[in-house]
């Protein structure tokens, strides 16, 4: 039996009051069993977390960058300190295991709010063209809404940089990986932001969501998510014509020329399977698409293989969210979802007895408008491509209403980089490249509109004022 974590108030104008909502439970993806419970907003919530963001943003804006700065830096701190605390968090309401827990789920968001102090210390909000001055002045109050894939990281990505621009937040984060937003309100409540800058009301979609949407008194909406749910809320956000946000799905593509040699091939399977299973495939720029020279298919079919053998669900492949999640995922096992010619060349793990485990599956021979390679399936499986030429391998990753992550591998590397700006997508990393914590992060196409992180993070909860004189 699990201890279960109890979240028994809201943060509010910087305290801690019970939510009017009904308690909701959160289980535990690895044993099925109910792990927290949290207290939920009701309507009144939503609206004192509304006003009390209000009241606090003049203040809030008019104060100094450096010493909003040093309020970040010290949320920064109290991060790093409770790293074990935000992890094992992390573990507890989404199955991450351990090692995936610490280094995605919080030493990369600690890297953003790193990121996003240096982008905010050499930030331009003003500056001149001709005889204007233009300003680049905090919107007022901002909703975040963020998914259950990157329980704290979803958050950071929105919240440090809305504050560290001037605005103020109020955060609804998703119903079923609450946890990790009541720690992260901890930690902005001991390193001292004042009241009412940040406000955590927990809740469904539905009601809190569609609440702080249509609210009047919210200049902007700042959403991750599923692309359904983004495009009902850019409508319900045109009513009040308020600013939105929007990060939704991907299908992104690992495009391997025909230049590279077979160690760059092998480094391109490796790192791709690795990115695609990551978080258990539920990433929303997860490689999940594989293109490759089609004279060189069946090396990649075997470093597939291989490379997808060494996932073992429960060790170091985790289980997906929930049971409804897997049931979506298992409905792309079957190799038809790739179209006539697909083949399964990994599959069918021992999976472990409790929880909600798919095997790791690579699905090759996928034919480009196929299910598989059309739709998202934020679980671990891999769709394998093959392209006659680069320009067809390029095309192959086009074709798809997404356009969020992307990469490259070519042994020329400035042909390479030209592949990549050909490719519609918001990040591509070529051969490997670094994940940078600083990068505009956003999507084309119906991956979404704006960009989170560092300084086009800070610029897109900004309005522009040109003052001519
Ligand atoms: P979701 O769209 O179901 O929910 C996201 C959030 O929106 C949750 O907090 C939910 O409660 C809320 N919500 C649902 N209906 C709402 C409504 N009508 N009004 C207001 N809020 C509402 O998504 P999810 O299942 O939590 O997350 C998975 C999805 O997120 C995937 O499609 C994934 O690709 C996407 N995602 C995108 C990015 C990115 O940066 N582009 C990052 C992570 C996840």
């Amino acid at each position: 039996m699990t201890d279960v974590l109890r979240e028994t108030a809201l943060y509010i104008d910087g305290r801690w009051v019970p939510g009017g909502g009904s308690d909701l439970e959160v289980l535990d993806p690895a044993t099925e069993e109910v792990t927290g419970v949290v207290t939920q907003a009701s309507t009144d919530d939503v609206e004192a977390a509304v006003a009390a963001a209000r009241a606090a943003f003049p203040a809030w804006a008019a104060t100094p960058v450096p010493e909003r700065a040093a309020v970040l830096r010290r949320v920064r701190d109290v991060v790093v300190e409770r790293a074990d605390v935000f992890a094992a968090t992390v573990t507890r309401e989404l199955g991450a295991p351990p090692k995936v827990a610490r280094a995605l789920h919080v030493d990369t968001p600690v890297a953003v709010i790193d990121a996003t102090i240096d982008a905010l210390e050499r930030f331009a909000f003003t500056s001149e063209i001709g005889n204007s001055v233009v300003r680049r002045e905090p919107v007022g109050v901002v909703a975040a809404i963020t998914p259950w894939n990157l329980p704290l990281h979803q958050v950071v990505v929105k919240v440090v940089p809305a504050l560290a621009a001037g605005a103020t937040v109020v955060l609804k984060p998703a119903g079923l990986t609450p946890l990790a937003a009541f720690e992260l309100a901890r930690a902005f409540d001991d390193a001292g932001l004042p009241p009412g800058v940040f406000n955590l009301v927990s809740g469904s979609g539905r009601t809190v969501g569609d609440l702080l949407t249509r609210h009047p008194g919210v200049d902007q909406v700042s959403f991750t998510g599923s692309t359904p749910v983004g495009r009902q809320i850019a409508g319900v956000a045109a009513e009040t014509l308020k600013r939105v946000t929007l990060e939704l799905g991907g299908k992104s593509a690992s495009v391997v020329l025909a230049d590279a040699d077979d160690e760059l091939l092998a480094t391109a399977v490796k790192i791709t399977v690795a990115n695609c299973f990551l978080n258990s495939g539920q990433t929303c720029t997860a490689l999940s698409r594989l293109v490759v020279p089609a004279d060189r298919l069946e090396r990649v079919e075997e470093l597939a293989a291989a490379a997808a053998a060494k996932y073992a669900p429960g060790t170091r492949l985790g289980p997906l969210v929930s049971a409804e999640q897997r049931k979506e995922v298992e409905s792309y096992l079957d190799p038809a979802s790739g179209g006539a010619s697909a083949v399964t060349v990994f599959g069918g793990a021992a999976l472990p007895e409790r929880g909600w485990y798919v095997s790791p599956t690579v699905i090759s021979r996928v034919e480009p408008d196929s299910r598989l390679a059309q739709e998202e399936v934020f679980g671990p499986v891999l769709a394998v491509l093959a392209a006659t030429s680069d320009d067809e391998a390029v095309a192959i990753a086009n074709n798809s209403i997404y356009g969020l992550g992307g990469a490259v591998w070519g042994a020329d590397g400035e042909a390479a980089l030209a592949v990549a700006a050909r490719l519609q997508t918001g990040q591509v990393d070529v051969n490997g490249a670094a994940f940078n914590p600083g990068a505009p992060f956003g999507g084309y196409k119906q991956s979404g509109t704006g960009r989170e992180i560092g300084e086009h993070g800070i610029a897109d909860v900004c309005e522009i004022k040109a003052v001519q004189r």
